[in-house]
């Protein structure tokens, strides 16, 4: 089963996604936080919109929400966790619940660490696809603005179990500015070397570099490479630092 998957740009450096099952033509949304760019593309793809799927309660995420929800009809998921703090949910979603977009079923994983209700999204298909929105970047991960090292590092060995070629669909366009710090912790990594490299060109030519792939985070990321909860913190510190 097809998931199609476009990138819809908004503001400075966020990314909303569209997701549309090939089978059934039911279409998602994630983090609708500018009204006009998600309805252009909504509009674009066929002007159908069944689901929107918040993955935590900043405003450069949700602040479009209710006003898709009324132009489209959709329903909104999010983390009940968070429940309290984001738009009204006609569903709130738990670890390990499962999501579908039409015949493509999808799983919540709860990922606290920039906030504490943060959730992604893994459908596991073929490739398999992350939305991990501000908790896992390429080349970084988000700030810790509500949970603890422990937290973060406990979310991103979640991330480190699927399997290497899940592509990795981010929240932001920061891979640039993440690969000059990532290069101050190691220097001599040859994979981080190469995406920095490559990182360098994409922007150059005006490309995004999200989606990355798990293999490659696993490979150059500083903070999925932290082999403890310290050595994660004491990395995000010198991160907020740089
Ligand atoms: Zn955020
Ligand atoms: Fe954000």
């Amino acid at each position: 089963m097809t998931l199609h998957i476009t990138p819809i740009p908004l503001f400075s450096d966020n990314y909303a996604w569209l997701l549309r099952d090939g089978a059934t033509g039911t279409t998602a949304v994630i983090d609708p936080a500018d009204p006009g760019p998600i309805e252009a593309a909504v509009m674009a793809a066929g002007g159908r919109l069944d689901l929107i799927f918040l993955t935590h309660h900043h405003d450069d995420h949700v602040a479009g929400t209710d006003a898709i929800r009324e132009k489209f009809g959709a329903k909104v998921f999010g983390a009940a966790a968070d429940a309290r703090r984001l738009p009204k949910l006609d569903r709130a979603l738990k670890q390990g619940d499962s999501v579908a977009v039409g015949a493509s079923e999808g799983t919540v994983l709860e990922t606290p660490g920039h906030t504490i209700g943060h959730i992604s999204f893994y459908f596991p298909g073929d490739p398999p696809a992350l939305f991990c929105a501000d908790t896992l970047f390429s080349l970084g991960c988000g700030k810790l603005l509500e949970g603890t090292p422990a937290d973060m590092f406990g979310s991103l060995r979640k991330f480190a179990g699927l399997p290497d070629g899940t592509l990795v669909y981010c929240g932001h366009e920061y891979t640039a500015s993440n690969a000059r710090f990532a290069l101050t912790v190691e220097p001599d990594n040859a994979a981080l070397r190469e995406r920095a490299a490559e990182v360098t060109r994409q922007r150059a030519a005006g490309q995004s570099t999200v989606p990355t792939t798990m293999a490659q985070e696993k490979a150059a990321n500083p903070f999925m490479r932290a082999g403890s909860a310290e050595e994660l913190g004491r990395i995000r510190a010198a991160k907020d630092r740089f």
